[in-house]
């Protein structure tokens, strides 16, 4: 296990680090501008920096190398629970066991119904969420979920990729996830302490090894597109991101591809749970967490969600996220009326619509692309292209054509005005003539009615 963390070792080097000077930061900074990442090291002192001028060069610096990785566009999803029934008592979530609220499994007709409102709002790509629960949420109902949601279609409306977050699985649960063909599995750690581990869990989920080694299992099972994260709020932020850099180094090492994503949770209200959580993260403090991560592991996708009010998105979405879920509700049929208990509260409630004018009036452009996993360009394949820079010819291209689709199929007059203006600016953006060229023609197709195209 120490392959993958060495406490002893993290906490020496967040003691070696303590007052970096502004000398050995602005160093730091100029290194992780060459977009090779940082050593665990250097990551410490950037989380001991404490100065609010260093802090403001982390964000610029960071805001550069989101630029020129990931360019303008933020990937947009919606997370889809399925069922909360739970047999973890995890303190901080309201689907714990101890909760005595109903519990609800969504039928494959219900399903559908949840879908189909998905795909009216423009969502392309979900990603599934489900308490842990053999008997109730075994592996062939999550699958008939899996196929159901891809069976389902409303109008020029269909779910492209179903990414998945459920409980530690065994390396032939997880062939059966690659069979259905999902995207990302995604599996936080919460927290890499072992001891606050031990503490805020009772039931399977409290193995911490189980948890650790789940990305491993889902890696053999071939599952490449691996998804990493703590649930910031349950012990020292500091630990956690160089826990989570030394996870995603290790599984580098052993694999040749790291993480796809990685994401930052903060602890939200959730019914029946203690909200005196003794490391509480402020929003200064996550802003530098994304800033540093996105600094020191630049090619990895970073994920905020709607827990997180607008504002604090928006300052996200500059200094490094990639990808954000929109209009979410964390309840099994949430996005219709008959609503069950829900995981936490939201920070972000607003509509679809009002997170794109959001969005675009940063000048930032939505994008619903699934291009890469449909044409396996997934793992280390995927991973050589971004080092390579030649995915922004692909991507830039890939979101303006979905995101023309959601203007064609489900904006609102004000999004349309707004969004045909982005489209533009970044269609001027693309410099190889013969892509650009395909994609004007491409955006004709689409506006004569044509569906998913991409390159
Ligand atoms: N049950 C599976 C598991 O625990 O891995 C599936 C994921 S669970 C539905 C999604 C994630 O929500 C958890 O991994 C946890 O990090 C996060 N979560 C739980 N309670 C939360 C809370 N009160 N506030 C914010 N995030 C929370
Ligand atoms: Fe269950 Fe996951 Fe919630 Fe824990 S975090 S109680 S495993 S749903």
């Amino acid at each position: 296990m120490k392959e993958v963390i060495n406490e002893q070792n993290i906490n020496k080097i967040l003691e070696k680090t303590i007052s970096p000077s502004p000398d050995v930061v602005k160093k730091i900074l100029e290194k992780a501008l060459k977009k090779e990442g940082l050593t665990l090291q250097e990551t410490g002192y950037l989380l001991n920096t404490e100065d609010e001028e260093l802090i403001g060069k982390m964000f610029q610096t960071s805001n550069k190398i989101k630029d020129e990785i990931y360019g303008e566009r933020l990937v947009l999803f919606a997370p889809f629970y399925v069922s909360n029934f739970c047999v973890n008592d995890c303190k901080y979530c309201g689907f714990h066991c101890s909760n005595p609220e109903k519990r609800k499994k969504l039928t494959l007709e219900e399903v559908k119904d949840q879908v189909k409102i998905l795909e009216r709002m423009g969502h392309k790509r979900l990603l599934l969420e489900f308490g842990e629960d053999p008997a109730e949420n075994p592996i062939n109902y999550i699958v008939d979920v899996i196929k159901t949601i891809y069976n389902t279609k409303v109008g020029n409306g269909e779910i492209r990729r179903v990414n998945v977050n459920i409980a530690a699985a065994t390396v032939e649960d997880y062939k059966k996830l690659k069979e259905a063909g999902i995207g990302t599995y995604q599996l936080f750690q919460e927290t890499y302490h072992q001891e606050t581990y031990k503490e805020v869990h009772k039931g399977p989920k409290s193995d911490y090894e189980r948890q650790l080694f789940a990305h491993d299992r889902a890696m053999q099972a071939g599952l490449n597109d691996v998804g990493l994260g703590v649930l910031f709020g349950l012990y020292n932020y500091k630990f956690e991101v160089l826990a989570l850099l030394s996870h995603s180094e290790y599984l580098e090492k052993k694999y040749n591809v790291g993480p796809h994503t990685i994401s930052v949770p903060r602890f939200q209200p959730a019914a029946t749970v203690n909200t005196n959580f003794p490391h509480e993260v402020s929003e200064d403090q996550l802003l530098k967490i994304i800033s540093i991560l996105r600094m020191a592991v630049p090619y990895t996708g970073l994920i905020i969600t709607t827990r997180e009010k607008p504002e604090t998105r928006a300052k996200a979405f500059d200094i490094g996220i990639s990808q954000t879920s929109a209009a979410s509700s964390t309840s099994p049929g949430g996005y219709g009326k008959e609503k069950a208990l829900e995981q936490f509260s939201l920070q972000d409630s607003r509509d679809m619509d009002q997170i794109l004018k959001s969005i675009l009036n940063q000048n930032l452009l939505p994008s619903y692309c699934t291009a890469c996993y449909r044409l396996n360009r997934t793992g280390e394949t995927i991973m050589k292209l971004i080092k390579t820079g030649k995915i922004h010819e692909l991507c830039r291209p890939n979101a303006i054509l979905t995101f023309k689709e959601y203007l064609e199929d489900y904006a609102s007059q004000d999004v349309k005005e707004l969004g045909v203006k982005v489209i533009q600016k970044y269609l001027e953006k693309i410099s190889d003539d013969q892509i650009k060229k395909k994609t004007l023609a491409k955006l004709k197709r689409i506006e004569n009615g044509e569906r998913d195209l991409y390159f």
